[in-house]
């Protein structure tokens, strides 16, 4: 028998929930749904000082708003509740210390100076492809620097290439040494890094199918490396366009403007905003009012545009927005 599907939510509470952010949400939803799955909700606090307080129960309150309901997770187990990744370092250690036991990872003590040397090859999406300075350090240089400073730890790449089938991209293939370059695990604050603790809770928390957004796509062979090397399984990976503004900058939580705090104000009830999310997203012929269970029969991936989807002025006009 084939396994029941569960998507996820995994947003970043650093602040109110922005349109781009409810179009990934809308659609993983709509996957998971569709097949008769389930959706957890994971709070990805994990960089504490960028998470301000209250903005996980805004962001709950944004999704029932919405109408996209989720089956577990979120605050429902109280101040204990294990879906907040800030609440699960422990699990992160134990998963870290294994690669340690396996001698794949290496203290780094570059700064950010060090990093962002001009001779720093960058790679197409903006990252810099660590040089793997600290890779080969000796033991008494490793001692030596520590005296003066905490290291953050890398996981050594190997020079081998992953592919997967992404679920709406097709195919897709990145060389690790070349391409991403040896990976943070734990930042020198002790925090460890996403890379590590969404591969991890995706796995612990059974997660079948994950939607989200493209600027993942190029972080997804090293996740797959991580499953293979923690001996998980991993789930199908689809990812969706992005939202772009009219001046060709990606939306963000940046343009204020266009968060759930703003289009609550303007919007009584969710139907007029699902239904542009719905038209952008291919499944509507013309923005009009709808829920998110009414675009159940309509959904279907084949319609999802592949391009980044600009939301221009004109559209935002119809809206008043
Ligand atoms: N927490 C990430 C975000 O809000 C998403 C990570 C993921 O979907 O893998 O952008």
């Amino acid at each position: 028998m084939a396994k029941a599907v569960c998507g996820r939510f995994a947003p970043t509470p650093s602040g109110r929930m922005h349109l781009g952010n409810v179009f990934c949400a809308l659609l993983a939803w709509l996957s998971a749904k569709k097949q008769g799955g389930t959706i957890t909700l994971r709070i990805e606090d994990l960089d504490k000082p960028r998470c301000p307080a209250g903005s996980d129960m805004l962001l709950e309150d944004d999704l029932h708003w919405l109408g996209l309901e989720w089956d577990t997770g979120g605050s429902a187990g109280g101040k204990d509740a294990p879906y907040y990744q800030s609440r699960r370092f422990d699990i992160y250690a134990a998963y870290f210390a294994q690669l340690q036991k396996l001698g794949l990872t290496y203290p780094c003590f570059c700064n950010r100076a060090e990093l962002h040397a001009a001779q720093a090859p960058h790679l197409s999406d903006g990252r810099i492809l660590y040089a793997g300075t600290c890779r080969h350090l000796t033991a008494e240089q490793t001692a030596a620097k520590a005296r003066t400073k905490d290291p953050a730890q890398r996981l050594r790449l190997p020079d081998t290439a992953v592919s997967f089938i992404d679920g709406h991209y097709g195919p897709y293939t990145q060389n690790l040494a070349a391409e991403c370059g040896d990976i943070i695990l734990r930042r020198s604050d002790g925090v460890y890094a996403y890379q590590l603790a969404v591969v991890v809770d995706d796995a612990l928390m059974g997660i079948t199918e994950i939607v989200r957004g493209c600027d993942l796509l190029s972080s997804t062979p090293q996740q797959l490396y991580l499953y293979q090397l923690l001996g998980f399984s991993p789930p199908a990976f689809i990812h969706v366009p992005l939202l772009m503004a009219a001046d060709g900058r990606r939306l963000s939580k940046r343009n204020r403007d266009l968060d759930l705090g703003f289009l609550r104000q303007h919007f009584v009830s969710p139907q007029p905003l699902i239904g542009l999310l719905a038209f952008l997203a291919g499944l509507l012929p013309a923005p009009e009012p709808v829920s998110a269970k009414e675009l159940l029969p309509l959904f279907n991936w084949q319609k999802v545009p592949h391009n980044n989807i600009i939301v221009s002025e004109k559209l935002l006009n119809l809206f008043k927005l």
